[in-house]
């Protein structure tokens, strides 16, 4: 089995709320995606999907993943997509670094590979681990009214687990917290996320602040000596996310006993790949995950949804949906959540049929 041609689209997803804003005040309003498709020489499709939370999250950008597949695709033509490993080499050898830009063909081979076989590519990565993957809701940044009314409305779509966006003022983080706190039952899971907005001083106020109450508290501070001086001080459990971006990162957190839980994102690490050696790690070394993406719609989505539910379900703090937050479909039969939850479903490959058609022409054709 051989690539013949890789095709690449970029794709607007427009937001079904304003805008999804976290600390410091950054916040996007719609999605620049970048679909690829790589085909083979046996007239098989596989498909994959990188879609960066605007240019001010990660170290990545739409416009950057882009430029990147033009470098790096012509360098896999010919190669046997199922060999993943040999895919993830030549690539690193056609562009050094930059994982974002590696991600969507790393995970079209991926499905590519699945399809190949005839089964789906949970069962590639290990093998579906109970009924269904448990989602989490991401609150954009609000008022503290409006984020509690917010989870009011998602827990009534199934949802029990709730990701607030904090990382701002930490007079007005801590409001927030408890009113959306003081809105939650029992067994619901609240996470404040402050994606790297605290400084230290900041952030000790805010967990000592809230320290009676029930919370995990993630990425507080931008690096991991700051995210300990927190650590050190607070009693609530610790989720990393934005530094756990490699296996050897993953790894320094462990060492430091920085973590209780971190965020997989997959396309952080470069692909599907790599991310499954981060999630394989986390097994051996006793460390909850949520697996996920830095965004994107129906194949991201697919993605995570086959990883997460690979993953031993003990081991699995929560998951995400993307494609309920945009308001454009690009495949027949995307997984979709049911009372809070996704499953990979048993289909081929990724298990969604992509409508081509429907993306208008690529902006790139490799073959
Ligand atoms: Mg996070």
């Amino acid at each position: 089995m051989r690539i013949r041609e890789i095709r690449v689209f970029a794709v607007e997803l427009p937001l079904l709320e304003d805008r999804y804003a976290w600390a410091d005040g950054r916040m996007v309003e719609r999605f620049d995606s970048t679909l690829v498709a790589v085909a083979s020489e046996e007239g098989l499709v596989g498909w994959g999907e990188v879609c960066p939370l605007g240019p001010a999250y990660l170290p990545a950008h739409a416009e950057g993943a882009r430029a990147g597949i033009a470098r790096v695709a012509p360098a896999l033509l010919g190669c046997d997509p199922r060999a993943v490993d040999r895919i993830q080499e030549r690539m690193e050898r056609a562009l050094k670094g930059h994982p974002f830009v590696k991600s969507a063909l790393d995970m079209a081979c991926h499905d590519l590979s699945a399809r190949a076989q005839g089964v789906p590519l949970s069962t590639l990565l290990g093998g579906p681990d109970g009924e269904a993957v448990e989602l989490y809701r991401a609150i954009s940044q609000d008022t503290p009214e409006a984020m509690a009314a917010a989870v009011g409305r998602w827990r009534a779509e199934g949802y029990r687990r709730f990701q607030l966006k904090v990382g701002g003022d930490p007079d007005l983080d801590i409001e927030r917290i408890r009113a959306v706190r003081s809105v939650l039952d029992r067994g619901e899971v609240l996470v404040a996320d402050a994606n790297t907005g605290w400084l230290p001083h900041e952030a000790l106020r805010v967990v000592r602040a809230v320290r009676e109450l029930d919370l995990y508290i993630e990425q507080p501070c931008a690096s991991l000596e700051e995210c300990l001086i927190v650590r050190r001080a607070s009693d609530h459990p610790m989720v990393l996310d934005e530094i756990v971006d490699s296996p050897a990162a993953l790894l320094a957190v462990w060492r430091a006993g920085a973590a209780d839980v971190v965020n997989l994102k997959i396309a952080k690490f470069g692909g599907l790949r790599p991310t499954r050696l981060a999630r394989d790690l986390c097994v051996e070394l006793g460390i909850a995950m949520t697996i996920e993406d830095s965004w994107g719609g129906d194949v991201v989505t697919a993605a995570i949804a086959h990883l997460a539910h690979s993953t031993p379900e003990a081991f699995r703090f929560s998951s995400t949906d993307f494609n309920d937050y945009v308001g454009r479909s690009v495949a027949l039969d995307p997984p979709r959540r049911e009372d809070g939850r996704i499953r990979s479903g048993t289909a081929p490959g990724l298990g969604l049929e992509v409508e081509e058609a429907a993306l208008g022409p690529p902006i790139l054709v490799v073959r």
